[in-house]
């Protein structure tokens, strides 16, 4: 079987068993990359020439030696947001067009001291402020399913990458849905761990309550392989949680769920839900039912303020964190200023696409004096809400089950010009990060225009297991993942 067609967790066995080398791995998806990227542009940097020294050095120091790491020789795309030492991160905008980080994110540096193969860093929506990819600076990935759809956002690079076998496995970011819905999008897997449980240390901020790094992965056993290699306590991000990190992959053991009981929110399956997409995962829900879970339908009832609630939180913390890029620190410096303002004001005005400018000039009014009781202070109020929603429904079942998107991929275009349409197609994901618990997509059938549509299910705080556990049975038990897409 071609090298590029492997899951990570089939490729690293194959790796630890002597059966394929690390130069072996970087041709092979040298090759295929150079194949489908003309198309589906995942990619906004190739690490081309560091990646096959990279495997050099592997091979080297491996001589006569076999033991492995986890993540060792492994081909793994990450997202651009995310800080890698001497290899540009861009964030998908001109202001960090020329930024390469004298620096690894703390992920990145358990990446490495693992000896995994960086191939490249991946497309996203500027600052992760989208829904679509279609607000990077560089331009749009493409859906691998199918090229004139969008591959969802802001990590939509790096699920389009996995879907396209670009790589083994990628890092993508979530602050509102950013790993589930381009998941969803291409027919991947996609986990936002509990806030807290990997470290951001690295990850350039876009709303530092909320965001998250995560797997996308071709299937559940990498997203709990990938998930145990970057999850735990770091002292550099004030935010991580020392809690210990279990054996992911043991909780793939157990093939039922028996004892589990499944809530589903009647507020997840409202007016606007796409036909295709709510038949998907009710026979979804009639297959956790028959793997031995108790179904029960249960209450979110704050979910409709969920979307206004986090566009005034996340742009508050948005403009904060983004006030740091001012032309004279680090990354783009506008010419030709008259003074220190005008500098400030031409860089921003040059450096920013407009999604950003939206988010600030929003973020901004919500924080200004006269207004922050009444826009951020409130939002604060709602958000405590929607968190105590969740533990009450914690208090009744294990784990949530929703879909993950209103609808499967649009087209391009479909949304760019109207804001509010595209976010509102994180209406589904965006409660979970308030709540700052974890949650993943997986493939749960397809659309009659067949595009994937993607089942979510969300779990009580540190409880990636459960959740792990109830994906692994569900994909086991079904053959979506068997179905690849046809790039053309
Ligand atoms: N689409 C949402 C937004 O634009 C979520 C983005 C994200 O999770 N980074 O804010």
């Amino acid at each position: 079987m071609s090298i590029h067609k492997l899951t990570l967790y089939e490729l690293h066995k194959k790796f630890t068993a002597g059966e394929v080398t690390a130069t072996e791995i970087v041709r092979a998806y040298g090759l295929r990359i150079g194949q489908v990227e003309s198309k589906v542009k995942a990619y906004i940097t190739q690490a081309k020439d560091s990646v096959v020294a990279q495997a050099s050095a592997l091979a080297a120091s491996l001589k006569g030696w076999r033991k492995t790491a986890p993540m060792m020789g492994m081909p793994l795309a990450i997202k651009d947001n995310i800080c890698t030492e001497g290899v540009a991160t861009t964030c998908a905008s001109r202001m960090l067009g020329n930024f390469v980080p004298p620096y690894d994110a703390t992920v990145i540096r358990k990446l490495r001291e693992q000896g995994y193969l960086l191939l490249g860093k991946t497309n996203l929506d500027e600052f992760a402020m989208g829904s679509s990819t279609e607000n990077s600076a560089f331009g749009p990935s493409r859906n691998p399913w199918n090229l004139h759809c969008v591959p969802g956002g802001s990590s939509g690079g790096s699920a389009a990458a996995v879907a396209a076998d670009e790589c083994a496995a990628a890092l993508g970011s979530d602050t509102g849905g950013s790993i589930r819905q381009p998941a969803a999008f291409c027919g991947v897997v996609g986990l936002k761990p509990t806030y807290g449980r990997v470290s951001r240390y690295g990850l350039i901020a876009f709303a530092s309550s909320l965001d998250q790094i995560g797997p996308i992965t071709k299937d559940v056993t990498d997203a709990a392989f990938l998930l145990g290699a970057i999850a735990g306590h770091d002292p550099l991000d004030s935010t991580s949680a020392d809690v210990p990190v279990p054996d992911y992959m043991k909780a793939l053991k157990k093939k039922d769920l028996k004892k589990l009981k499944i809530g589903v929110p009647a507020e997840f399956f409202a007016e606007g839900l796409d036909p295709d997409v709510e038949q998907a995962v009710r026979a979804a829900i009639e297959e956790l039912k028959a793997l031995g879970g108790t179904i029960k339908e249960i209450q979110l009832p704050r979910t409709d303020a969920a979307v206004a609630t986090y566009y005034v939180i996340a742009t508050a913390e948005a403009s904060s964190n983004l006030a740091r890029y001012d032309g004279v620190k680090f990354g783009l410096r506008a010419k030709e200023t008259k003074d220190l303002l005008d500098l400030y004001m031409k860089t921003r005005q040059e450096g920013f696409g407009p999604e950003v400018k939206r988010r600030i000039m929003l973020g901004t009014y919500v924080l200004s004096a006269g207004y922050y009781d009444a826009y951020y202070g409130k939002a604060q109020a709602v958000r405590t809400l929607i968190r105590q929603d969740f533990d009450a429904a914690f208090h009744e079942v294990d784990l949530i089950v929703t879909p993950v998107t209103p609808t499967p991929a649009f087209t391009f275009g479909a949304k760019s010009e109207d804001p509010l349409q595209m976010y509102l197609s994180d209406i589904f994901t965006i409660s979970v990060n308030l709540a700052g618990v974890p949650a993943i997509s997986l493939p749960c059938g397809f659309s009659q225009a067949g595009l994937p549509i993607g089942l979510q299910l969300i779990g009580r705080p540190f409880e990636e297991e459960t959740l792990l556990r109830a994906a692994y049975a569900y994909e086991q038990s079904t053959q979506w993942r068997m179905k690849k897409p046809v790039i053309r």
